[in-house]
């Protein structure tokens, strides 16, 4: 006789979820009405109708090992249609908050983000003051005199400064995505068996995420596709623009500033503008139709406050060079630097981290052929 799988259900994890803007799913009386409209749902493993159950019972091991809480890209279809309004892509997003706190390495730093309602002006103040702190210790907290006009960010903070400080961070937030990464792998390894190679699979999954395909087959979330699809590109864009920069600097030996119409600069406000275009669309979106666009708990709006904080300081911070104002552009630096760290730091522990379990999620649908086709 086939062993019986041991239930855990947790009443912590229950009330987690209630917090977390899950507290719907009790409301769930299992119509599958859900599965049935999900366009992203494979018809082997259909969801999300077993995970409202899984999420009721307080399963959070089972949930936090589930491919389709990462599948789910919260497109809102199924909750349009519940006839509970048991808000069945509100609990996945809920869910989602929850699993990156289980999977977090280490675990308090993903508690401390979890908490965003309670710790975001912390999260977002220490690193503004550690910059602070760091260049009035270095005497740097205002602009040298005699500053002309053509001035680059190198003489308010040198650029030894920027790499001595996100340098090792970058080390620190590879490493730590890579635990969590293989956490998560693992778990869902326990979840069916895979066939294939990952690269060979990590492939058609970026490819997928570059141009967001399946999103589009989605109805109730069409213009937050755009927007999910613009801010993806504005990121690849600005990270490509620095990396360009360095190369620029320190091989070519090109002059810095850049002129504004130079290959890269012009990459870099491209980059700029659709970041700008992106995050306006996911804020329009926000405050527009609140069933359709989804509910915003506090680890999600944590997030997209972050991006919308480093993208406008990135403005203000060219803007104030251009008009040749040092003290002000200084101030902004030091506000732009601070909320960077801050999206830095907190990758593998916020809503930034679904681009590492989701593309893991994908991976191991193709690998286990529970992908869609
Ligand atoms: S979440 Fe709504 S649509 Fe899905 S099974 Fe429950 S009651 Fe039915
Ligand atoms: S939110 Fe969209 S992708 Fe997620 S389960 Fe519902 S219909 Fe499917």
């Amino acid at each position: 006789m086939a062993a019986i799988p041991a239930l855990l259900p947790s009443t912590a994890f229950r009330d987690q979820l209630r917090r977390r803007g899950g507290e719907s799913a009790a409301r769930c009386y299992q119509c599958a009405t859900c599965s049935s409209v999900c366009e992203l749902a494979p018809a082997a493993r259909p969801f999300p109708r077993r995970q409202m159950l899984l999420a009721q019972w307080g399963m959070a091991d089972q949930l936090a090992a589930d491919p389709a809480v990462w599948l789910c890209h919260q497109c809102n279809d199924c909750t349009v249609r519940c006839p509970r309004d048991a808000r069945p892509g509100d609990v996945l997003g809920a869910v989602r908050s929850l699993a990156i706190e289980k999977l977090a390495f280490p675990g308090f730093l993903g508690k401390l983000v979890g908490a965003a309602r309670l710790t975001w002006p912390l999260l977002l103040a220490l690193p503004v003051l550690f910059w602070v702190t760091l260049l009035g210790l270095t005497g740097r907290l205002t602009p040298p005199a005699g500053l002309e006009a053509g001035w680059a960010y190198d003489a308010l903070v040198p650029h030894s400064f920027i790499y001595a400080v996100y340098f090792p961070v970058a080390a620190w937030v590879i490493l730590a995505s890579w635990v969590a990464g293989r956490r998560f792998w693992t778990a869902l390894g326990a979840s069916g068996p895979r066939s294939g190679s990952f690269l060979g699979n990590l492939m058609p999954a970026l490819v997928e995420v570059a141009t967001h395909k399946r999103f589009g087959s989605c109805g109730a979330a069409r213009p937050r596709k755009l927007g999910h699809l613009t801010l993806l590109w504005g990121f690849v864009g600005a990270a490509v623009t620095s990396g360009l920069l360095i190369v620029g600097m320190y091989i070519q030996h090109l002059p810095m500033p850049l002129a504004l119409d130079h290959p890269y600069k012009i990459l870099g406000n491209v980059s700029a503008g659709l970041l700008i275009v992106g995050a306006a669309i996911l804020v329009g979106n926000r405050l527009g139709d609140r069933k359709a666009a989804g509910a915003s708990s506090a680890f999600d709006t944590f997030f997209l406050s972050v991006v919308v904080l480093v993208i406008a300081t990135g403005m203000v911070v060219e803007l104030a060079r251009l008009a040749h104002a040092p003290s002000f552009a200084l101030s902004s630096y030091i506000l732009h630097l601070g909320f960077v760290l801050c999206l830095f730091l907190t990758f593998p522990y916020s809503k930034f981290a679904h681009m590492l379990y989701r593309t893991l999620a994908m991976v191991h649908a193709r690998m286990a052929g529970l992908e869609k086709r």
